[in-house]
Formats: structure tokens, sequence, C-alpha cells
């Protein structure tokens, strides 16, 4: 980085299958001058999630794709370096859909994209971009409103050492499940489960029978299953469902670099045969809600009753292999990329 330039990584090429590093490109430019209303954030930390594979599809779905030679689209938090709005002063700490770019010249005030929000003192400020972030909250509004996760549900949770999955089942600890297993990739991921999080059990799905282990740590069957990953996971579930049980489609990670999409859950009738309600969401239908939210869980994280873990990279050229990191299973945690202390 010189002074007066920006580094940003915009889209190159669109991907077919896995995503590659050379999809992107870093370019260099000159940073513009701050117009009336605007404030010029320099990006500290930025987030990856898994989503971001389906937004370089040229496909509808719940945000518009990100074009050819736009600044790849990210969570970010840094510091306020200049401003020309009112409600922004230099130096406080902000978070704010900024993109994969050192320096981000941004409207102060809210646009489609929503807008810049200040970070409260007294928290590590990348927090905001995990569990008090996108996915603290997907899993709050996930596994308490749309699952109802209640005392005495017994409940299962894939992608389970993730951002989302760890905080998800820690929460219906918190909300009084009876029991709260976890399915993770490799015995390090597991261990943190159990150890540190406080889970019940943790299946290794790398080197278990997934489907059987379910069948021995649910007898009875599984209330309440959130499922981050879809595919052959989603299917094991299916078959150990309680009767009446409720799956919460969070997402479907296993498919996102599919160059075919595979067929649909083979055990599809076990929807019908269990009677289960199976429902999908998008965390923007809740995010007027994320106030109550982030008070719960600043709570349960500030007592100790959530354990959290965050998956630090460094250095703005490797933006485009952190990313891949998600989908190699390479995260314990939020995956985030430190661009400056
Ligand atoms: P994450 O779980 O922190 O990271 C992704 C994890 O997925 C990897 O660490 C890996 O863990 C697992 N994974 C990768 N490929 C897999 C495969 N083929 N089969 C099974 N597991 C695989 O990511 P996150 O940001 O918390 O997102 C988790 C899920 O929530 C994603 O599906 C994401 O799209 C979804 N999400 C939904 C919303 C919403 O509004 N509905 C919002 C945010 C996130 P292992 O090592 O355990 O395989």
């Amino acid at each position: 980085m010189t002074e007066n330039t920006n580094g940003q990584w915009r889209l190159r090429t669109r991907p077919h299958g896995m995503v590659k590093e050379s999809d992107f490109e870093l370019v260099r430019e000159p940073i513009p001058e701050l117009e009336e209303g605007q404030v010029h954030v320099r990006n500290h930390y930025l987030a990856f999630e898994p989503a971001m594979r389906g937004w370089l599809d040229d496909v509808p779905s719940y945000l518009p794709p990100v074009g050819i030679g736009e600044v790849m689209r990210a969570s970010t938090v840094g510091k306020v370096i200049a401003s020309k709005h009112s409600g922004f002063e230099v130096g406080e700490t902000v978070s704010g859909m900024l993109g994969w770019q050192e320096h981000a010249i941004v409207e102060g005030d809210p646009g489609p994209m929503g807008g810049l929000s200040r970070v409260p003192a007294g928290v590590p400020p990348q927090i905001m971009l995990g569990a008090l972030g996108v996915t603290g909250l997907t899993a709050y509004f996930g596994m308490t409103e749309v699952g109802g996760v209640k005392e005495g549900d017994k409940v299962l949770v894939s992608g389970a050492a993730g951002a989302t999955g760890s905080v998800a089942a820690q929460i219906a600890k918190r909300r009084g499940a009876s029991k709260v297993v976890g399915i993770a990739g490799g015995p390090e991921k597991c261990a943190w489960l159990t150890e540190k999080a406080g889970l019940d059990a943790a299946i290794d799905y790398k080197s278990e029978d997934v489907h059987s282990r379910l069948g021995e740590e649910f007898p009875d069957g599984v209330d309440l299953f959130f499922d981050n990953v879809g595919g052959p996971i989603l299917d094991d579930a299916l078959q150990n469902m309680a009767w009446f049980g409720r799956v919460v489609l969070c997402g479907g990670i296993s498919g996102y670099n599919e160059e075919q999409l595979p067929p649909g859950p083979r055990h599809y009738m076990q929807i019908v045969i269990r009677r289960l309600t199976v429902k999908g969401f998008i965390l923007l239908d809740h995010i007027a809600r994320a106030g109550e939210a982030m008070g719960e869980l600043s709570g349960w994280i500030k007592n100790g009753e959530i354990d959290y873990a965050e998956d630090v990279q460094e250095g703005f050229e490797n933006a485009p292999s952190t990313l891949l990191r998600l989908y190699q299973g390479k995260n314990l945690g939020k995956q985030l990329l430190k661009i400056i202390d």
C-alpha cells in the first residue's frame, strides 16, 4: 500500500465449480477526494462467508450478484480516518459492507447494503464480524425464532465448529436443550466442541459413520436439527429425526462449489413419514431485531457462557486464499483476515 492509493480485490471472472484465487484481481488506484456526506474508512479486518460463492453466480438470489470488475462484497471493520458526515468522527471504529479493499469512501447515510455501524467500546472490534455480527445473529435467530429451541429439546447442529454452528449449538444449551451434538470435520474441531463449547458429543463426519453415530446419540430421534451443510449429512439426519421434529435450513455449503447441483435429499420421504417441519431462513428477514439478539449474545459471551473461536489470517494480498479456507474446512470459528493492526 502506498499512502494515496487503495488496494481493491475485484471479481475478474465468474467461477465455474470451485472458486479459484485467479477469479479475482488485485487493483490499485488513487483514493478519491472525500465529498460532503461521505466517510473515509481504513479497513482493519475483512470477514469471510461461505455465501460469498453464491454472490459470484449471475443468478437471482437474496442479494444481487457481485458484478465483473466490482470490488468483492464483504463485511469489514475499520477506523474512520476522515469524515464529511456529521454522524461520524475521525478515530471511531465502524463496521459495514465495505468490501475487499484497504480503504473505503462511503456515504455516511445508510444505502441499499445498509450503513456504517459504530463498534461499541469495550469489545474487540472484529467480534462485530463474527459472534456479534452476521454469523452470531444468524445462529441466534435460526436457533431461537426459526427453530424455536426449547427446554428439553435434543438438538443436532452440522457445521458445528464453524462461526454460525458453534454459536447456534451453544445457544441451544443456554436455552435448555437437554442434549446438543455437533457434526464437524476432524478431531481438533470435535475436541473443541466438547471441551471448549460444552457440547455433549461431537461426530467427526470425515472419519465416522454419521448415520450410525446419530442412532447411538439420539435413540429417540433428534427434535431440532440446525443444518449448515446439506448433502449427505442432511440425508443422515433426516433418517434420525424424532416424529414431528423440526429442521432449520441455514445453509448448504456442501453444494456451493458444485458445477452440477447434486440431486435433492434422497431421504425426502422421511419428512413426510416423520411429519417434520422444515424451514429455511435468511438473516436479513430478522435484522430489524439485531439489537435484541446482540444484547443477549453479548451477555452470554461476557459471562463466559458462550465461547467463540476466530481464525485470523493476515495480509491483504491473501483475501482470495482466505475465502478458499472455508470450503477446505481449514477454519475453526469465524474466518477473518487482518489487513492492518
Ligand atoms: P463456517 O461454518 O465458519 O465455515 C464453513 C465450514 O463449512 C468449514 O469450516 C467446514 O467445516 C464446513 N464445510 C466446508 N465444506 C463442507 C462440506 N463439503 N461438507 C460439510 N461441511 C463442509 O461458515 P459460516 O459463515 O458459519 O456459515 C455456515 C453456514 O451458514 C453456511 O452454509 C452459510 O452459507 C450459512 N449462513 C446462512 C445465513 C442465513 O441467513 N441463512 C447467514 C450466514 C451463514 P468442517 O471442517 O466441519 O467441514
